[in-house]
């Protein structure tokens, strides 16, 4: 069965939480299997992460707490994974995430794959975990090849399933999974999908966590200036393509980030027929 996940930040006020239950309400109909909400690494978001995966519980749905290791000790993590097993969560989504400025403690764990070791020996199989893949490769991995065998560390951990930093070519998905299944890694790895909501910001992101906008991308949405309407229609069109072709090729599902909005989410699962 494929999966689809819809993945949300913590938000930091009320009104942004009243907007989130608006945007899951939308989302819910369209049956995803969980919800996944990430964490500040470092912890800087840490009782607004258990807030929000908290409320999301309590209204029946499944929902998975993003945790990364970066910054943390062993001690804490276990006290965080205490409070979500307590809550009755199963599943969560295990990262080394990224050291915020100013912050110099690097933790107890170096690498995600060490969290992936370190839940399975502290909560043995309590937890389903989901792990994250890099099909253009972590920008501070020093080869592909090296990427490649640092993320069969954690499926060897004990990783259920990956999801992937959003990509627009779908080409570099295909050939990640085949090169994984060389190695004997058989987890499902689910695309991360990234809607295309406005220029600026996706180009911010992209530069800094290694995803490519293609140069034909990049060249008609920079041509677009500030029309929002003509940024969302192109988006629209290039994001249902690649979700499509990412399904038709036989991708065992997808992961939304949807910024908490639902809107280009919910046209792009109608267009594909979800
Ligand atoms: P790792 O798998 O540890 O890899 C990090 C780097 O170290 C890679 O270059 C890898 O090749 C290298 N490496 C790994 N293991 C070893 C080893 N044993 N020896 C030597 N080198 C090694 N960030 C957040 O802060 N909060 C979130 O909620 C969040 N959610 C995310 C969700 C998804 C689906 C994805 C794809 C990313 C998310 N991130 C989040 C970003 C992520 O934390 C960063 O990309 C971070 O830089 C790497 O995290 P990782 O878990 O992939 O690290």
């Amino acid at each position: 069965m494929r999966n689809f996940s819809f993945e949300f930040f913590p938000p930091q006020t009320a009104e942004g939480m009243e907007k989130l239950r608006v945007t899951r309400r939308q989302l819910v109909q369209l049956h995803p299997a969980y919800f996944s909400v990430t964490y500040g690494a470092g912890g800087t978001t840490q009782q607004r992460t258990i807030n929000t995966v908290q409320e999301i519980f309590d209204e029946g749905l499944e929902v998975a707490p993003h945790i990364s290791c970066v910054g943390a000790t062993r001690e804490t993590l276990q006290d965080l994974l205490q409070t979500y097993r307590n809550l009755g969560i199963k599943r969560v989504v295990a990262l080394r995430g990224d050291l915020p400025s100013g912050m110099v403690e690097a933790g107890e764990l170096r690498y995600a794959n060490e969290l992936v070791s370190f839940i399975r020996e502290t909560f043995g199989d309590a937890f389903r975990i989901e792990v994250a893949a890099y099909p253009e490769y972590h920008p501070q991995s020093r080869s592909a090849q090296e990427d490649l065998i640092n993320f069969k560390r954690k499926a060897d951990a004990g990783a259920d399933a990956a999801i992937t930093q959003y990509f627009y070519n779908a080409d570099a998905y295909f050939s990640f999974v085949e090169e994984c299944a060389a190695l004997g890694v058989t987890i499902p790895i689910i695309p991360g999908i990234m809607p295309i909501l406005r220029y600026s910001q996706l180009a911010r992101f992209s530069d800094a966590c290694g995803a490519e906008i293609p140069r034909w991308i990049r060249r008609k949405l920079e041509g677009f200036g500030d029309d929002v309407v003509s940024i969302r229609s192109f988006g629209l069109d290039v994001v249902t393509a690649l979700c499509d072709r990412l399904l038709q090729g036989g991708a065992p599902g997808l992961h939304f980030y949807t910024m908490n909005q639902a809107g280009s989410i919910s046209t792009i699962c109608q267009r594909l027929g979800l």
